[in-house]
């Protein structure tokens, strides 16, 4: 492994590698492996019960980890509780990032406040503004990228790899939780009394913002939920739709 010998680019072998190494680790050794291969490593949490998981795992061994979350000014109420119950109860900082004010007002002049309801676009200009440009903030000098992804989440996630590339941020993203099935996490859960958000039992497996996320029916795709109005299967924030892969090179320089 050679992910921190500068100053070349990282070949795909070594993301392959990476992967396979992550792929007979445990949830916790995988994440000290990441945090300690020497560049900032940040974690970035929606609360969801995926990734109480990861942050009850990073605060009970004290990885060289940052947290961050994405406040986007649109959260439930239950979310933003869970915030700060899970710091205190993990004795971490979970930094908020949050929407430029300015961005927001520009949202709203040119679509409506809740103008995401009316196209595609519309929705995902506001995703940008509230996440995709607070992501980046959050993400500013950070060599590996942890998310809390699983390949049970949806069709989309399917293929979901434990390390892959992603270009648009140029650098390494690390899905940890990526062969965990949604039961194994519940049982995790339950077993380390881990705090997680409360309509996860109303319906909510998933949860984003709150006028974009409903309860799902019995049956439904664990993401149905999600931006429900849309007609598109694979619809997402925009987090985790770059043309991540494994393929591609990284400037070792980040790491
Ligand atoms: S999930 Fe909805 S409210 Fe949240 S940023 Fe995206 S469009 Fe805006």
């Amino acid at each position: 492994m050679t992910i921190n010998t500068p100053p070349q680019p990282i070949p795909q072998h070594d993301i392959t590698s990476l992967d396979e190494t992550l792929r007979h680790l445990s949830l916790v050794e995988r994440l000290a492996f990441v945090a300690g291969l020497g560049s900032r490593t940040v974690f970035t949490t929606s609360l969801g019960i995926e990734d109480q998981v990861i942050t009850a795992a990073i605060g009970m061994h004290r990885l060289p980890i940052d947290v961050a979350t994405l406040e986007t000014g649109r959260l439930f109420a239950e979310t933003v509780r869970l915030i700060d119950e899970t710091e205190d109860r993990y004795g971490l900082t979970i930094t908020r990032f949050h929407p430029e004010p300015d961005d927001v007002s520009a949202y709203a002049e040119k679509y409506g406040l809740n103008g995401f309801y009316e196209s595609v676009e519309a929705r995902h200009a506001c995703c940008h503004v509230r996440k995709l440009i607070p992501l980046g903030k959050a993400l500013k000098g950070a060599g590996f990228w942890i998310t809390g992804l699983r390949r049970g989440q949806s069709g989309n996630r399917a293929a979901t790899p434990f390390a892959e590339f992603d270009s648009d941020r140029n650098l390494i993203k690390i899905n940890p939780l990526a062969d965990w099935d949604i039961e194994t996490i519940k049982a995790h859960v339950a077993a380390e009394n881990i705090p997680v958000n409360p309509l996860h039992e109303r319906g909510y497996p998933s949860i984003g913002c709150e006028p974009c996320t409903r309860a799902i029916k019995p049956g439904e795709p664990e993401r149905a939920g999600r931006w429900w109005w849309e007609n598109d299967e694979k619809r997402e924030c925009g987090l985790h739709v770059a043309e991540a892969t494994q393929a591609s090179p990284i400037p070792a320089s980040r790491h």
